[in-house]
């Protein structure tokens, strides 16, 4: 498989080149230069393997040129930090199944993806003797799973900016207790917007950036959505082995729209006739919503909610389903992607509309509804669900007919303490695994929100 961008302008390249890049050079997307569609046979072998096997044969049609034996090893050493054999098991709560994505290292569903993506690093950075300095700033989640990801490993340091005690308790300590040499935790003095316009900074410092062979770990990483697609698969298999049906729907809790992408990639592969809609739920930071609802995707502001890794404005992944939705034409996606640049806004007429709404349906949660959300369902069933999941299950419940739904639940109810018991009215008991944490030797260092103490701190101390 070669890889080409959304906006047309780059030469095909192989798999291994794509792990290291994030923007294609022309400022568009990578994305496979095609989607195979499954066999009936096929799909037959499939529906009995293993996670760790179906990994294999997923990656096995977009990555031809890492050795079989070597893609295997990767796939299970990184799957071998989930707390369960399953790695995502499927659960049916109620009249709806649950894909709990949360069992890695992290507790959150980032840690499927870039606990693939730390191996993979580290085998590829072996054979060419390179090293990289991976920097980012987090709000809490992705910051940690990338963490947890290059933990340890040859040729990588990983420097991640947190903004100092404005982060969860629970968040700040899966960051600071790993204290491996090559894990930096940088507590700066500021808010996560000025994290973000540090590490933005650095980055545009085109020469600092080579001299450090700085790398960026964000969800626009081809090798991080196709590890996505895997679960899809196993959840699929699972329900329709369970309810004797052939078609399931997922329910998404969505926010810079990499995992719901990985979904309608999955789907082509599944075919559309398995999986007759994606549902996109989000929260109050709505694009996505306005987008397939009324083909309106406008940027508005960013508002801080209680499900704080859906809050975004503009989504990152959102290119890449642009392209298929203009036909895989290249140099409309480029014009479309110009246009909101400088617009800040993009329309699109009823024919477009209903073409989208072919693939999705979507729907939003408020604060209240998700507060809701969490309590009824709990009442219910017993099970408590995290805030980004209540809005998945939220829109799930909207959607519901005859078809089985599987809700995504990207987060453990653990990361969210204080929101969840807000929710319930209860004091909610952290698993022990958590709480070991508070005992744990911590290291970071805090620093002044200035680009220049950060760097001369990754100048010190970059491999
Ligand atoms: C990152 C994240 C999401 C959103 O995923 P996208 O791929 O950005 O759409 C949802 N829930 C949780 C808990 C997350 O960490």
């Amino acid at each position: 498989m070669k890889y080409i961008s959304t906006r047309g302008g780059m030469e095909k390249i192989p798999f291994k080149q794509t792990v290291f890049e994030g923007l294609a050079p022309d400022g568009g997307l990578i994305i496979p230069e095609k989607v195979p569609r499954l066999t009936p046979e096929e799909l037959k072998t499939w529906s009995t393997l293993s996670y760790q096997e179906l990994a294999l044969n997923v990656f096995r049609y977009f990555v031809d040129d890492i050795l079989e034996d070597t893609l295997k090893e990767i796939i299970y050493r990184s799957y071998q930090t989930f707390r369960t054999k399953e790695v995502t098991p499927v659960v049916k709560i109620g009249d709806i199944y649950i894909l709990e994505l949360f069992h890695g290292p992290t507790w959150a569903f980032k840690d499927v993806a870039l606990q693939f993506l730390g191996n993979l690093f580290e085998k590829l950075l072996l054979e060419t003797g390179e090293k990289i300095n991976i920097l980012g700033a987090t709000s809490g989640d992705t910051g940690s799973a990338a963490i947890y990801g290059v933990r340890g490993k040859k040729n990588i340091a990983i420097f991640i900016l947190h903004p100092h005690r404005r982060v969860s308790e629970v968040q700040a300590l899966m960051m600071t207790t790993v204290t491996d040499d090559n894990v930096f935790n940088l507590a700066i003095e500021g808010t996560f917007d000025d994290c973000q316009a540090i590490v933005k900074q650095i980055f545009m410092d085109l020469d600092f950036k080579r001299r450090y062979r700085l790398t960026a770990i964000n969800s626009i990483n081809w090798a991080r959505v196709m590890a996505q697609m895997v679960y899809y698969f196993w959840a699929y298999f699972r329900v329709c082995e369970k309810e004797g049906v052939e078609q399931v729907m997922f329910s998404v809790p969505t926010g810079n729209f990499g995992d719901i992408f990985a979904g309608y990639l999955a789907r082509k592969m599944l075919g559309e006739e398995r999986v007759p809609k994606l549902i996109l739920a989000t929260n109050e930071n709505d694009i996505l919503y306005r987008f397939v609802n009324f083909g309106d995707y406008s940027v508005g502001q960013v508002k801080p909610t209680i499900s704080p890794s859906m809050d975004i404005q503009v989504a990152s992944n959102f290119e890449r389903y642009l392209y298929y939705l203009l036909g895989e034409d290249s140099e409309k996606t480029k014009q479309a992607m110009e246009k909101f640049a400088s617009e800040k806004t993009l329309k699109f007429d009823q024919n477009i509309i209903e073409k989208i709404q072919q693939d999705f349906l979507s729907d939003r949660a408020t604060e209240e509804e998700t507060f809701e959300t969490i309590r009824t369902f709990y009442e219910n069933t017993g099970y408590i669900l995290d805030p980004h999941t209540a809005v998945g299950i939220k829109a799930a419940y909207r959607f519901k007919k005859d078809i089985p739904i599987v809700c995504l639940a990207t987060a453990h109810p653990a990361k969210f303490p204080e929101t969840v018991s807000k929710a319930l009215g209860i004091e909610f008991e952290l698993p022990d695994e958590i709480k070991k944490l508070y005992h744990l030797p911590q290291k970071y260092d805090i620093l002044s929100a200035s680009v220049a103490k950060v760097k001369e701190y990754i100048e010190y101390k970059a491999v």
